[in-house]
Order: C-alpha cells, then structure tokens, then sequence
C-alpha cells in the first residue's frame, strides 16, 4: 500500500477517501522539520501554499507523485521534478468560477470604493445624504484589460463583456480564439492593454518571465483613472512600485488578492490606502470550491501513484518517461 503525506488540512471525507486506498500520515507543513522527515518516508504528498525546494526532495527517493489543492504551481521547481521522475498534478477549471467572482468583487468594490464606504458608515460618518466626495467610477461600458486570458481570465471576460458590456483587451503569449469569438475579446500589447484600459486584471501564472511584470514603467502607462486588480500572485507586480504609483496618484486604486508577502504585513502602507481594497488571499476559498479541490487533488495524488492519470498534470513529460 502507497504512504502518503497529507502536509494541509483537508475535508474529512477527503482524508477518509485518501485512507481508504493508502496509508496515510498528516504532518502540517508549518512543521518544517518534521515535514521533511515525513517527506522523505512516502510515496506521494498532497497540500498546498508551502514552497517545496529541491533540498527537501534530494532524501525522498521513493517520492513519486506531489498534488497540490491548488491550479497555480509557482511553490514548485517543475523541472527539478520532471528530472527526478516525480509528477506534478494540480486543479484547474474546479476553481475558475470562484476566482473569477473574487476577482469581479475587487473590480466592483474598488470601482464603487464599497469597502471605504461601509466602514464609513460603521464608523458613525453617515450624517446626511451623500454627495460627490463619495462618488465611485462606473464600471459597465468600461474598457477591462486582461492579462492572461487563461481559464480565470475567460471567466471573467464572460462576466464583463456579457453581464457589464465592457470592451475586453487580453496579451496572452497565443491568442484564445474562444475568447475572441465568445465576448468580442482583442488580443493587443501590453504596451496597449495598459494604455486603454480602465480595470487592468493581472490572471497570469507566476513564472520567471511574469515576475514583477507591472513595474514602475508599467503603472506609469496606465490611465490616471485606471485601477489595477490583481488575483494571480502578488509578485506578478512590482509591490513597491505599486505603493509608490499609489501614493503619487499614477493610477486611481488597487483591487489586491494577493501580495509579495503574504499574510500582509501589518506596517504595509497598502492598508492605510483608501483607494485600496486588500483581501486575504481568497480567490477560490468558497465552501463548495474548497471541497471540490481537496477532493481532486485528492484523486490525482491516487491516479498518479496508479499510473492512471492523464488530466490535471503539469509536467506531462514524467509520463512520457
Ligand atoms: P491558465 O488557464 O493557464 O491561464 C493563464 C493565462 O496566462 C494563459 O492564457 C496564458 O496564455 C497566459 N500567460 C502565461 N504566461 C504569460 C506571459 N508570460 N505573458 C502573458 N500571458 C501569459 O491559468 P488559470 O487557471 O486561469 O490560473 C491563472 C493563475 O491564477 C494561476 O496560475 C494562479 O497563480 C492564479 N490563481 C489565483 C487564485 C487566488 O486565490 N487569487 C486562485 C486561482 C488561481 P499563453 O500561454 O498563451 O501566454
């Protein structure tokens, strides 16, 4: 019978259904130590939100499949595995409909300033009826800059150019035909993208080549106007740069997921922005979506150790091998 390491807490009938087909060990990655040890003494590991370093692998021989409960892989060296023979599966598509709500949140909220404006409200500031000094921006009509037009990315064109009639600009490296076809969406720049639009909405994955993407140069080719809303990885952006582009009044707000570092820090002057909505890393943390993850990481993590998986893997060499 396959060990397996389980180094994030998943759902219990996920853990029941892991236990029914393997021997099953938990050990929380916040363990570093024990983590290791334990990863050095199975045959496959399934969690999430913990870098995985080519250190810790070098004692794990038998190792022969990792599942992380999540669609982006950037806590993974994905050459190193493939070298090693180890497969990568991870959960696309489950997860795109949650983000993409998480993701027009930050747009609505930051265009209609909704978080400034209820702790307003909490904190006792509602005297009399409103007036311009509490005016949003709109957002139907309004040009959206995606970039990444991926399975999120089409989300939440769908959301924009079918529910808010926005124009949609996209850069990916290939063009999304689909995309096109479906929501009128035009592939252009960046240089063009960052330009025109007025929501620019980062849903790449973070790669060498997507790090620090939005810089300095980049917000400053932005609208005044424009806001910047940002799901993918924080270190997609330029934070500095960002807190920078912020104060100077480059662009007009930030819609935030995620972030360089993460939890937040407390002294981040991000959150004493008013134009800035922050939200703790949330992109598919529904109930529903949550359990649907664990639950097919879960079964990738047992169809790689079977040899039978052919969907969801992200090195596709380990297979050919
Ligand atoms: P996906 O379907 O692979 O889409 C990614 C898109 O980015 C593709 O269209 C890809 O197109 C494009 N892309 C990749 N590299 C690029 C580059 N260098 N320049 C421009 N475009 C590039 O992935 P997804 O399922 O939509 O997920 C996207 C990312 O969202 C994940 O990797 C993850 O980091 C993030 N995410 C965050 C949360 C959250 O909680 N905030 C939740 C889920 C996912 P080309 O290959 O043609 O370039």
């Amino acid at each position: 019978m396959n060990r397996i390491l389980v180094y994030k807490p998943v759902p219990d009938d996920v853990l029941a259904y892991l236990r029914s087909h393997a021997e099953v060990v938990q050990v929380d990655a916040a363990q570093h130590d024990a983590f290791v040890t334990a990863l050095r003494e199975v045959d496959g590991a399934i969690g999430a939100s913990t870098k995985i370093t080519s250190a810790m692998l070098d004692g794990a021989p038998k190792l022969k499949a990792l599942s992380t409960i999540s669609v982006g892989f950037d806590n993974f060296d994905v050459d190193d595995l493939t070298r090693r023979g180890i497969v990568l599966a991870h959960t696309p598509d489950v997860l795109t409909e949650s983000t993409a709500d998480t993701v027009f949140s930050l747009i609505l909220a930051s265009a209609r300033r909704v978080v400034e404006l209820a702790n307003w409200v909490k904190a006792g500031e509602w005297q009399s009826s409103i007036g311009p000094a509490q005016f949003g921006v709109e957002v139907q009509g309004k040009t959206l800059g995606i970039v990444g037009l991926g399975r999120i990315g089409g989300a939440v064109a769908r959301r924009a150019a079918l529910g808010f009639n926005m124009p949609v600009l996209y850069t990916n490296r290939k063009p999304n035909p689909q995309a096109e076809e479906a929501y009128g969406a035009r592939r252009v720049e960046l240089a063009e993208l960052l330009a025109t639009a007025d929501f620019v909405c980062l849903q790449v994955p973070l790669t060498p080549e997507t790090h620090h993407m939005i810089g300095a140069a980049q917000l400053r080719a932005m609208k005044p106007g424009a806001i910047l809303i940002n799901a993918s990885r924080g270190a997609t952006v330029d934070e500095a740069a960002l807190i920078d582009a912020l104060q100077a009044g480059t662009i007009h707000g930030a819609g935030l997921d995620v972030f360089e570092t993460e939890p937040l820090p407390a002294d981040s002057p991000l959150l004493r922005m008013p134009n800035v909505v922050a939200l703790p890393h949330i992109g598919s943390a529904t109930a529903e979506t949550r359990h649907a993850m664990a639950m097919n990481a879960a079964e990738n993590l047992l169809a790689a150790l079977a040899g039978t998986l052919t969907r969801n893997v992200v090195n596709r060499d380990v297979l050919r091998k």
